[in-house]
Parts: structure tokens; C-alpha cells; sequence
């Protein structure tokens, strides 16, 4: 795709589009708005070179990171597998990035659509080098086989590439997860010194990075969930306090903020894919310090992804949610870990916040605080014999005309890292991708995005956003501004579905 127009130019390596956004200002004035339009200038401008991955996981032989790794492997390899459905081919389902398309304009009056991926450059996700770490030292093809995701042919045809996988040792702080987890932990760095933790850390990451002559590494936590730690301003509120505590080896420093630290100190983005608060105060001022990123909380996959793109359909609709009942019930390790309370309450409040905004918009539905305050209840139960084959029940309760109510039963059923894997690669392609873009407003000088890249949040279930920007659970609207990014950074038109060039030439 070339974009030939006057707001958009290819200097040397760089993609400078110009960009008149509009907004609105609204003035309170008494119980009356006044809505004041205004135009800002902006210019993006993005590399076009695409350099050579890296990324770390941290948790590698758990399920997602068998996952990942296996999947990918798969399509770079083009590796076929036979089921009893026949023969099947790999692809990249359940990709933003890879598997969506992105309406581009119109041809007559047909739209025109093209892969997400295909917008601005991007890194190719078979292209990646992964590395990482995990407390167990299982190689990734009997990982892959303990996870009991990945149908056995394919398991089986993944095995000569995988096996030569094995994690590096890690850090295993045993109060932050369930103590279910303690006999997996037989790869384990030793000591209780948490600088010197950090240090090796930084050290694996930097040898990493050179050994596989990479451009750019980046960190991401898809490990077991830990409980939140006590956040504490002088523990955990600067990067010097933090750095002070790491030093100290305060016990409120968890094995994830230590890998957010040493990301950060590498030059690294970092990326968290469980609830915990990982990603302390002195962790952002660590990354913006480094010019790097941050992203989290929790990867948003089956269950919340419905959860946010139904309660926004209702609230829109002009009907009201007045309870939504959520059980769970799953068998893979994940679950087990949940299964002890501290872990369980960081998950329960990831899944349970993610549909406030939506409601508090309508104060005609909800006018009063107390009206907001819905029945909404997690339940989490660890079954074994339900695997990876997580299962999702969800009862939305509505009020609708005249005190009517509607009752929404939703059943989901799938292996969740079949949902999480491509989801995991979305994270990390984007995020690369916004460390090529920067913007510059009213013609500033340019600068990158915020450190904490709220732009990821229709991957997150509680989006973490730079201080004073409210978050966005909905998921079109995520979804919406993601994708107006990356049409305006290539210079296309945003899209407001008015389509008048349709309807009057
Ligand atoms: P998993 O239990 O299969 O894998 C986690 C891995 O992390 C295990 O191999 C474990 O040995 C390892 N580990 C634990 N502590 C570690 C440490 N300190 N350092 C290195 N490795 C460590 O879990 P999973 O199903 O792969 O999920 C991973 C995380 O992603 C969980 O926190 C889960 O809540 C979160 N998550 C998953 C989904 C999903 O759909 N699969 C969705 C949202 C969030």
C-alpha cells in the first residue's frame, strides 16, 4: 500500500505523516455545556526499519510460553499436523495484527480492507528470536507436553525444534505465588540477595541480546500470577527508593518488579501479562528514565474481552446492567495457582474493573454512585480435570423498558493460551512498533509516546495508563483508537463510518 497525498512524505528512513485532529472542548456552564470544536496539529513520524527481535519470557515452560514459541515455530516452519478432522495448516488466528484487517478506503463504492499488518511495517512475528526464563527446568517440548494444549501430531512434529529450548534459572520468591507452585521450582537461582538477582538478570538479558546479534529486546511476564505487594511510597515510589529496597532486599519486592527493574536498566521495554501491581511508581520513573516502555495489567482474553464488548453494547443500547456473575472453572496450572487466595484476589480485581468506565459514562442509566455499584462477582474454581479447556459462565443481568429485566447466559469454552498466544505476539509486535513512532504536536519537537503505553489496552484486562488519563475498557473503542493510530501515522483518513462518499459520490 503507497499513500500518495500532500500530508505525508518518506524522508531517508522515516514515515512523516501531518494530521489535523479534531476534538471538542467542552465548558461547564451551570447545569449547560458548551461544546467549543478545535483543530491541534500533529505530526508522526515513524522508522520503517525493522529491526531484528528479541523477547524474554519470563515464565517460558508454562503454557502460554509453550504456546507462543511452539505456534509460531509451526508457521515459520509451515508445519502441518493431522487430527481427526484431517489435516491441518498453521496460521495465525486470534492476531490483531496478523489475522485482522483495517478498512483502508473505498474503490468505487466497494470498501477496501487490508491486514493490520500490512499498514505500517512491521516486524514479521516468524522472524522473533525468543529466549527466557522459568522456576521449572523442563525443556519447551516436554513443557509443551506437560501443558496439554497443542493437539499430540503437532506436539510431536514441534519436538526436534523445541527441545533444544530450555529456560534459564530464575527468581523464585515463594511468598508472591502459591505455595502449590514450590515443587515446580528445580531451576532456581540461588540466594536471597535480590541486587544480585537483578544483576544476573541483566546480565542474561544483555547476553541475550548480543549473542543473537539483536537490534532490540523485550521483556514480558507471563508467569504465574502473584499476590499484589504492599505498595509502600518508600519502598516502591522512585526509581532511587526502589533501587535502594532491591538493594536491601526488602521482602515487598517481587520476582516481577525485579524483572521490570532489570528490563528497564537493559534498555528493554516490559510488558505484564498477570494482575499483579508489578509496575510500581518507581518502575515507570526506571523506564522513562531509559526511554523505554511499560504496559499491563493481565492479557484481556476470552471471558473480559466478552464481558467489555457486551456491557458496552448494552450501556449503549440505553439498557441498563444491573448484575453480571462470572464463574470459572479450569485445570491447568494457572488455576492452581489461583487457587490460593492472595493470587486468586489479584485476578478477582483485574476482571472486575474492567467495566466501570462504561457504565459511569450514562448517568442516565446510572446517575447516582450508588446506582453504579452493580452486583458483579468473580468465582474461580480449580478443577483439574478440565485442563487447559477453561470454562466461562457468565450470567449478565439487564433492566430494560417499563422495569423489564434480560438475562444473558453466555457459555465459553477453548483452551485459554490458544487465546493468549497470539494475543502475547500482538503485545510484543505493537509495542516494538511504537518504539518507532514519535510525535511531535503544533510542531514541538518530536518526542515518543508516553511511557506507559496505554495504546496496547484493548490486549490488557485492567489498562494501565499514564497518571491522569482515564482508561478505556471498551473494546471497540480500544480497538478504534489502535487502529486510527496506525492509519494516521501512515497517513490514511480516520474512519467515522458517516461513508458519505458512498452514499453521495
Ligand atoms: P502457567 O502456570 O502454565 O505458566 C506459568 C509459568 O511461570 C510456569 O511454567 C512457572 O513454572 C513459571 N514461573 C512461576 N514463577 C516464575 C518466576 N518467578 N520466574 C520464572 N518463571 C516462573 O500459566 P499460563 O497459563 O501460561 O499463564 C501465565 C500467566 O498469564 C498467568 O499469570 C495467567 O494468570 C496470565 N493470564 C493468562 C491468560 C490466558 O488466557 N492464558 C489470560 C490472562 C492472563
Amino acid at each position: 500500500m503507497k499513500v500518495q497525498s500532500t500530508t505525508t512524505q518518506q524522508d531517508n528512513h522515516f514515515l512523516i505523516s501531518d494530521y489535523d485532529y479534531k476534538s471538542t472542548n467542552i465548558e461547564k456552564n451551570g447545569d449547560k455545556y458548551i461544546a467549543k470544536p478545535q483543530i491541534t496539529n500533529f505530526k508522526f513520524k515513524t522508522d520503517t526499519r525493522i529491526p531484528k527481535l528479541g523477547v524474554m519470557l519470563v515464565g517460558w515452560g508454562g503454557n502460554n510460553g509453550t504456546t507462543l514459541t511452539g505456534g509460531i515455530l509451526a508457521n515459520k516452519f509451515n508445519v502441518t499436523w493431522n487430527s481427526r478432522r484431517g489435516t491441518h495448516q498453521p496460521n495465525f488466528y486470534g492476531s490483531l495484527t496478523q489475522s485482522s484487517v483495517i478498512k483502508i478506503g473505498t474503490c468505487n463504492t466497494e470498501e477496501v480492507f487490508v491486514p493490520f499488518k500490512d499498514v505500517l511495517p512491521m516486524v514479521n512475528p516468524c522472524d522473533i528470536v525468543f529466549g527466557g526464563w522459568d522456576i521449572n527446568s523442563m525443556n519447551l517440548a516436554d513443557a509443551m507436553n506437560r501443558a496439554q494444549v497443542v493437539e499430540y501430531d503437532l506436539q510431536q512434529k514441534l519436538r526436534p525444534y523445541l527441545e533444544k529450548l530450555v529456560p534459564l534459572p530464575s527468581i523464585y520468591y515463594p511468598d508472591f505465588i502459591a505455595a502449590n507452585q514450590g515443587d515446580r521450582a528445580d531451576n532456581v537461582i540461588p540466594g536471597n540477595n535480590k541486587l544480585e538477582h537483578l544483576n544476573i538478570i541483566r546480565k542474561n538479558i544483555a547476553d541475550f541480546k548480543q549473542q543473537n546479534n539483536l537490534d532490540k529486546v523485550i521483556l514480558l511476564w507471563t508467569a504465574n500470577t502473584e499476590r499484589f505487594c504492599v505498595e509502600d511510597p518508600n519502598i516502591h515510589g522512585t526509581a532511587e527508593k526502589l533501587l535502594k529496597s532491591i538493594e536491601s532486599s526488602h521482602p515487598e519486592i517481587s520476582a516481577s518488579t525485579i524483572f521490570a527493574c532489570a528490563a528497564c536498566l537493559e534498555g528493554c521495554s516490559f510488558i505484564n501479562g498477570s494482575p499483579q501491581n508489578t509496575i510500581v511508581p518507581g518502575v515507570i520513573e526506571l523506564a522513562e528514565k531509559a526511554g523505554v516502555f511499560v504496559a499491563g495489567d493481565d492479557f484481556k482474553t476470552g471471558q473480559t474481552k466478552f464481558k467489555t464488548c457486551l456491557v458496552e453494547y448494552l450501556v449503549g443500547a440505553g439498557i441498563k446492567p444491573k448484575a453480571i456473575i462470572s464463574y470459572n472453572h479450569l485445570g491447568n496450572n494457572d488455576g492452581k495457582n489461583l487457587s490460593q487466595e492472595s493470587c486468586f484476589k489479584s485476578k478477582e480485581r483485574s476482571k472486575k474493573t474492567c467495566v466501570d468506565d462504561i457504565l459511569e459514562s450514562n448517568k442516565v442509566l446510572y446517575p447516582t454512585e450508588e446506582e453504579l455499584n452493580i452486583d458483579h462477582t468473580i468465582v474461580i474454581k480449580y478443577c483439574p480435570e478440565t485442563g487447559d479447556s477453561k470454562k466461562a459462565m457468565d450470567e449478565y443481568i439487564a433492566e430494560i423498558f417499563l422495569g423489564g429485566r434480560q438475562t444473558f447466559a453466555v457459555y465459553n469454552v477453548c483452551e485459554d493460551s490458544l487465546l493468549a498466544a497470539p494475543l502475547i505476539m500482538d503485545l510484543l509486535l505493537l509495542c516494538e512498533l511504537f518504539e518507532r513512532i514519535q510525535f511531535s504536536k503544533d510542531s514541538s519537537e518530536f518526542q515518543r509516546f508516553d511511557t506507559v503505553l496505554s495504546w496496547l489496552s484493548y490486549l490488557m484486562k485492567a489498562p494501565k495508563s499514564e497518571s491522569g488519563i482515564t482508561t478505556i475498557n471498551a473494546l471497540s473503542r480500544q480497538r478504534a483508537m489502535l487502529e486510527n493510530l496506525v492509519k494516521v501515522c501512515a497517513g490514511l483518513t480516520v474512519d467515522d463510518n458517516l461513508r458519505l462518499e458512498v452514499r453521495y459520490g
